[in-house]
């Protein structure tokens, strides 16, 4: 590695890494001021009605909370590939995903151009399929019109 590649190396390592953390001290702070909230509302007393909307609104936080500590979960393995240099490769071309994709996009594994020409041969696909089936039928109905003559 040359010394200019290896500044820009650590520079992207320092900004993913901050990127990361920051959004896992953000969860972190979410989850425990939701925790803090909840054995607050339980201990009022309500009656059946506002009992099962606290319910219900319990049961959205918990979701929300299991959610949010499987983001956690993700965010930490990130971190452990970033620590162990393989968080940010484009699975298919091995080149770095921009900061910026990963910034929007923590668990992006495609780079924008793979990305891309993905959708576009997923795309391209669907209309080749269209040509040979009416490639096939214009096959099948000139094979008809020499049989019939
Ligand atoms: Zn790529």
């Amino acid at each position: 590695m040359t010394e200019h590649k290896q500044v820009a190396h650590q520079e992207r390592y320092a900004i993913l890494k901050s990127m990361l953390e920051d959004r896992r001290r953000d969860i972190q702070d979410r989850l425990r001021s939701r925790r803090e909230t909840l054995p607050a509302q339980v201990a009022e007393v309500k009656d059946a009605e506002e009992q099962s909307v606290q319910d219900f609104v319990q049961d959205v936080e918990l979701a929300l909370m299991e959610m949010k500590s499987e983001t956690l979960a993700q965010i930490d393995e990130a971190i452990r590939r970033l620590e162990a240099g393989v968080y940010g490769a484009c699975a298919n071309c091995g080149r770095e995903i921009a900061a910026a994709r990963l910034k929007a996009l923590p668990f992006a594994t495609l780079c924008l151009e793979c990305q891309e020409n993905e959708e576009e041969a997923r795309a391209s696909v669907r209309s080749q399929e269209t040509r040979m089936t009416r490639g096939f039928a214009t096959t099948l109905g000139s094979v008809k019109a020499e049989g019939e003559l």
